[in-house]
């Protein structure tokens, strides 16, 4: 036997180390703090990234991930982390990463089996989101990436259509210099972005008021275009959001559609969080119209707990996208007539096959009813939430939903005694949630888009909210006698 054959390969000991140091992380986790704040310190030798002379050995990584980044957690892990969106990663998804950067396939350009998953996985997407047939699209790093490139393919539409193709540069400017986007005024900041960076002035993304249950007004949307429309200006898209970040709220998918159709406007969906709503009983009233729209965001990494990072822009008619991204070049082949590359779809040219690998495999291992189940799960724990702040007498509900978003207040508390409340809660790190900025004020706001939450946790935020805030007021009182 050589030396060779008996001496252990230090790729595979160091995989097979570090799986084992997943398996061992994730299962402490939830018996840790939700988060620990990283020493000043700390961060600063981290940031300064200092390059050694000479390299390390494989194993050097693991004991650095282990020493130096894993024992501050973000908290995204943890059951009993309420703050934001962002979810666990599920299990399959950690697994289907590693094995595709393994692979380490490039998914905008040439042919590759990860290349058809993701045509076919992003076309899953839409038909679980309840879009036309035909739908689909390309996976992005996030959402905020996802809506550009949809709200990108409605600007190339609408100069199609307004502009005689924008073939001659001032029939696209005498289009451009005139269009104007609608959003309600609950819409994601990403929207703002990509507006912004399509070169339309936030002057012409026009937020629209939302009525009583948190959606877009429709009559004041109607209001808004005809008077745009009145100023010789060219409205040409609509941005409904399907389950708003500050309060999940979902804006009158149908009644918008409706208006779209009547003016002759793009009709995009910001589903970035709820992209999936129409799936759950409850919530699925709110999704007709679905079918008409024109392009969807849905961020796998949110509700579906895919690892970061994984979202998908979808469209109706994926020419579309292909009409704002597909480009040639003298150093590229850009494939088979029936099989263009990715690329041409979105402005990435080299793209990870992980995406659609891991949320190829978390779909896979929900199934259809796995699916619905965790989305039900979570609108079943919100529910409980909702009733125990409503029982409790020191919590006061405040408008909140559909989605699983639970807003509240601590009783007789100001805006500052909120914060206070927040920043305390995080720092003790028992469970952990955000406060958001509402007309009303400020309020606690718990969402709930997290796999390993169950209602001990839900329980356990109650009870620790309730502890802490009195324990603020306390202090206050204290301060000001
Ligand atoms: C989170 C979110 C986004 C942005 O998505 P990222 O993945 O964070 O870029 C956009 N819209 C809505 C409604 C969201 O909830």
């Amino acid at each position: 036997v050589s030396a060779a054959a008996v001496a252990p390969d230090p790729l595979r000991v160091e995989l097979v180390a570090a799986a084992n140091w997943v398996a061992d992380y994730l299962e402490r986790l939830p018996h840790g703090p939700v988060t620990r704040p990283l020493p000043e310190e700390h961060r600063r030798r981290l940031a300064a990234a200092a390059l050694p002379e000479t390299g390390a050995p494989l194993s050097a990584l693991r004991a650095f991930v282990q020493n130096d980044i894993a024992p501050w957690p973000c908290g995204n892990g943890h059951p009993a982390f309420f703050a934001w969106i962002t979810s666990p990663p599920a299990p399959v998804g950690i697994i289907a990463e590693l094995l595709a950067t393994a692979i380490n396939a490039n998914c905008g350009a040439g042919e590759h089996a990860l290349v058809d998953l993701e045509r076919g996985v992003v076309a899953t997407l839409a038909r679980l989101a309840g879009m036309a047939p035909g739908s689909g699209g390309v996976l992005a790093s996030g959402g905020s990436a996802a809506n550009l490139l949809c709200l990108a393919a409605a600007r190339t539409w609408a100069i199609d259509r307004y502009g005689l193709g924008g073939r001659h540069p001032a029939d696209y400017d005498a289009v451009h210099t005139r269009l104007v986007a609608y959003q309600s005024a609950q819409a994601h900041l990403c929207i703002g972005k990509a507006t912004a960076l399509m070169g339309i002035p936030s002057a012409r993304l026009r937020a629209i008021p939302c009525g009583p249950g948190g959606g877009m007004d429709p009559a004041a949307l109607r209001r808004a275009i005809r008077a745009d429309l009145r100023l010789g200006l060219r409205p040409f898209v609509v941005v409904s959001t399907l389950g708003t970040t500050a309060t999940g709220a979902i804006d009158p998918i149908d009644a918008v559609a409706e208006i779209c159709r009547e003016h002759d406007l793009w009709h995009h969906g910001d589903g970035a969080y709820g992209g999936l709503g129409r799936l759950v009983e409850e919530l699925a009233p709110h999704y007709a119209g679905m079918a008409r729209l024109d392009s969807l965001v849905v961020d796998p990494h949110k509700a579906l707990c895919v690892p970061i990072d994984c979202a998908a822009a979808l469209v109706t008619d994926p020419r579309r996208l292909r009409a704002a991204f597909g480009a040639q070049a003298a150093y590229l082949d850009n494939g088979a007539a029936d099989w263009p590359w990715l690329s041409d779809y979105t402005f990435e040219l080299t793209r990870p096959g992980g995406r659609a690998l891991k949320l190829w495999a978390t779909l896979h291992t929900l199934g259809r009813t796995g699916i619905v189940e965790l989305l039900t799960r979570y609108q079943r724990l919100a529910a409980l939430l909702r009733a125990r702040v409503a029982e409790h007498p020191d919590l006061v509900l405040v408008p909140s939903g559909p989605h699983p978003v639970v807003c509240f207040r601590f009783r007789g508390a100001d805006d500052a005694a909120h914060y206070e409340l927040v920043r305390r809660l995080q720092r003790e790190g028992r469970v952990y949630l955000a406060s958001v900025d509402l007309d009303s004020g400020v309020a606690l706001r718990a969402c709930i888009c997290n796999f390993r939450t169950d209602e001990s946790d839900v329980e356990a935020l109650v009870d620790e909210v309730a502890r802490c805030g009195r324990a603020v007021c306390t202090d206050e009182e204290k301060a000001h006698a």
